[in-house]
This record gives C-alpha cells, structure tokens and sequence, in this order.
C-alpha cells in the first residue's frame, strides 16, 4: 500500500475513492459483490508474475510446481462445489468461458438458440453486436407476455424450427429459477447440446438454495464474481470426459494464452469460503432478502417483473410511478444507491431509457445486511422514487435526506474496516 502511494499517487488516490464510494454507496448492482480480504490478498500475490500455458503437471513453462498446486485446488474445490467431474478454472471472464464452450463444441455459421437480450439475456448469448451474434446464427426465445417466464412452446416450436446445434439457458436479468430438465429434453429432441450459462445464480446453486443445472446440461458456464463472491473470473463445468477434453483444448491453446495464475489462486479461495456452512447461510440469506425487497417494493406501488423473485435479483417495472430507469438510477445513485436501468420484457422504452431497474441482493448481504435492512433500503428507494415522481425537476432535498440514512445503513455495516 505504501509502495503504491509514493510510486503512483494517482493511482492509490483512485483506488481510494472507489474504496470510500464502495463504503458510503448500498451497491444494488446484481451482478456484483464484495469480495473477502483473503481472495484480494491471493489475487494480489506473486502469481501474478508466473507464465503457466498449459494444464496442471503438463505445462509449457518451467517453475510451474507451486501455481499446479494452486490450480489443483481450484479445480477440486469447484467439483466439490457443484458436484460435476470436470472443470476448467481458466477463464478469464464469463465472456470467455462462453466463447471456450462455443469452441469446445459448435462452429462459426452453426444455429444457437438462447434467451434474448431484451427477455434477460447475455450478450454473449447470440446478441447482434457480440461475436456470438456475428459468428454464429443466433436465434432467440422470450418469455411469455403475461407470467414473464420462459415460453416453453416458444422454445420448442424454434428449436424444432431452426434445429439449433446448442441451446443455451440463463441469463443477466432473469429472476426465477429455470426448469433445466425441460430444456434439456428439448435439446434431446433436435439433437442440440444444451449449455446453461449460471453466471448469476452459480453461486446459490453451490449452496444448494438454488437447482443446479450439472445434471441436465452438457455444458455449465460461469463467471466467478457474481453470487459465487469470487475475483472477476470463468469457469467451465461437465460431468463429460470427452466434452472436458474439448473445453480445455479449446481454452488453452484455442482461445488464452498464460493463465491468470493470481486470479486462479483467488478462485481457490473463493470456492474454499463456498463450501463453507456461513456460504450456505449467506446464500439463503440473498434469496430472503431479495423477496423482502421486492414485497417492501410492490407494498409502495411497484410492480415486479414476473411477479417477484427465485433469486437474488428483481426487475422493478417503474411504470405505475410513470418514471424510466434512467432517471430512477441517477436519482438512486444520488441518494447513494447504486443499481442499473434494465429494460424489462416488452419495453415500450429505449435500450438506454428503459422502464425498469435491475436489483440485486449479494453485495449488501454479504455486508451484513438482513431483511431489516433491506425493508428499510425497499423504503428509500420508493421515497425517492415518490419525490421523483411528485417532482421531476427538482427531487433534490429528498436524495440529500435519504442519502444521510443511507449512510447510517452503512456506516452500522462498516465495509473492510482494516484496510
Ligand atoms: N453470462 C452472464 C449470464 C452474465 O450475466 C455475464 C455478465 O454480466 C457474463 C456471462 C459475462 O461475464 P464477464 O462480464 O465476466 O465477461
């Protein structure tokens, strides 16, 4: 720390400001979470400066006998998490634990089937402006206009249709539990492999407060930083050998380089807290504060996307305040609320208006927040929203009022106290 501040103040002052934004901001933002000291101290290490091509004890590189010990680690602890036999832990990224599985098993013109962007999707799922979309024919399902959840006979009728070589399940915005059986039988039916992206839910599902997609897919993809509370990372799972033996050419030497054998280290950790029982209770503790959230939300006139929440994140339809989710989340983040406009399905909205905004609940949970505190945070939200609403030009002093109790939420949840 100090070796930073004397060699590059503007970067430690930086680095100091995301820290005090991180301490004095409620971070709603569903795709992130707060990582434990110990996987920063890992990801901060030596390995960092360690060339490792290759897999553990087949490596390109010599001195490779201490990072193979690391990577093992990782490797064993994600199988004991998700009870799969294979995983590759080289992913730089979710995006390239996608494009690893896309490799492994499909090639560039094949057909994919995945859930579009606008019904919650990824990117990286066939979206036009993604290599996915561009390398692939990409071919989208939505969801049904009155329940919001995955139209089954849409799915069937567009497989059956366009007759897909992969089918790909999950997504950035969707919020209840999704019936991998089904879509695996689907997937059967035209011959496709079915690939679940759990990005998002994975880790709920290694705590088993969440199905688990390992029985039924082919293919498992997963970023590491979400629920799971990991370093920003991709991994791979399967329960097949010989798709495993793809998924690793694929990734090394097809698509990385050297991996990051300090990101890898903190995956180890990370899945280390995983099979802990606190992770289990962590978890459940996600899924009960996302429902309080979202029940203290339709208690003040919101609606939510499908109704509510399997998981730990909603969609707030915005539209009985007559509000968009841009303006919701400058408001928001003035009070010191962070979230981010999403559309929700059907958007009468622009992609960069919207009508709604994404919530999540694993940043705050794992700051200690409990369904008191999410009430209480389900209560400043809707009061900003009410003074938004009541008065579009000027929402000033209510943002500034509901920032100070923001801060006492915070400052009751101190956020790494030590560093
Ligand atoms: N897959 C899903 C479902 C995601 O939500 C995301 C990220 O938001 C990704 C993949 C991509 O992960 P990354 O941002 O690490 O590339």
């Amino acid at each position: 720390k100090a070796d930073l501040e004397r060699n590059d103040p503007d970067v430690f002052r930086a680095i100091g400001l995301e820290l005090g934004r991180q301490r004095d901001q409620i971070e709603l933002i569903a795709s992130e979470n707060i990582v434990s000291p110990a996987v920063m101290a890992a990801q901060g290490s030596v390995l960092t400066n360690k060339y490792a091509e290759g897999y553990p004890g087949r490596r390109y590189y010599g001195g490779c006998e201490f990072v193979d010990i690391v990577e093992e680690l990782a490797i064993e602890r994600a199988k004991e998490l998700f009870g799969c036999g294979f995983a590759n832990v080289q992913p730089n990224s979710g995006s390239q634990a996608n494009q690893g599985a896309f490799m492994a098993l499909i090639k560039p013109g094949d057909t994919i089937l995945g859930l579009s962007l606008a019904a919650g999707g990824h990117l990286t799922h066939g979206a036009a402006p993604n290599q996915s979309g561009k390398w692939f024919h990409a071919v989208h399902y939505g969801v049904d206009r009155d329940s919001h959840q995955v139209d089954f006979d849409e799915v069937r009728k567009l497989a059956r249709e366009h007759q897909p070589k992969m089918i790909i399940a999950g997504g950035s915005a969707y919020p209840r539990h999704l019936d991998f059986a089904k879509f695996r039988e689907i997937a059967d039916e035209v011959g496709a492999y079915l690939m679940v992206d759990m990005a998002h839910f994975a880790g709920l599902v290694a705590a088993g407060v969440h199905p688990s997609p390992i029985p039924h897919a082919h293919i498992v993809t997963t970023t590491t930083h979400k629920t799971l509370r990991g370093p920003r990372g991709g991994m791979i799972l399967t329960n097949d050998e010989a798709i495993a033996k793809k998924v690793n050419s694929a990734i090394f030497p097809g698509m990385q380089g050297g991996p990051l054998m300090h990101v890898i280290a903190a995956k180890a950790v990370a899945f280390g807290e995983a099979l802990t029982p606190a992770f289990k209770s962590y978890a459940a503790q996600v899924v009960e504060n996302a429902n309080v959230l979202a029940d203290t939300l339709v208690g003040h006139g919101l609606d939510i996307v499908s109704g509510g929440t399997d998981t730990h994140l909603m969609l707030v339809d915005l539209r009985p305040k007559k509000l968009t989710g841009d303006i919701a989340e400058r408001a928001l983040e003035n009070a010191h609320i962070t979230c981010n406009k999403n559309g929700i399905p059907f958007d009468p909205e622009k992609p960069m208006v919207t009508s709604g905004v994404r919530l999540g609940s694993p940043a705050a949970t794992t700051r200690g927040f409990g369904a008191a505190e999410f009430t209480k945070v389900g209560d400043l939200i809707a009061e900003v929203l009410d003074g938004l609403a009541a008065n579009p030009e000027d929402n000033g002093a209510v943002e500034a009022k509901v920032r100070g109790e923001v801060k006492a939420l915070c400052d009751a949840f101190p956020l790494y106290p030590d560093i």
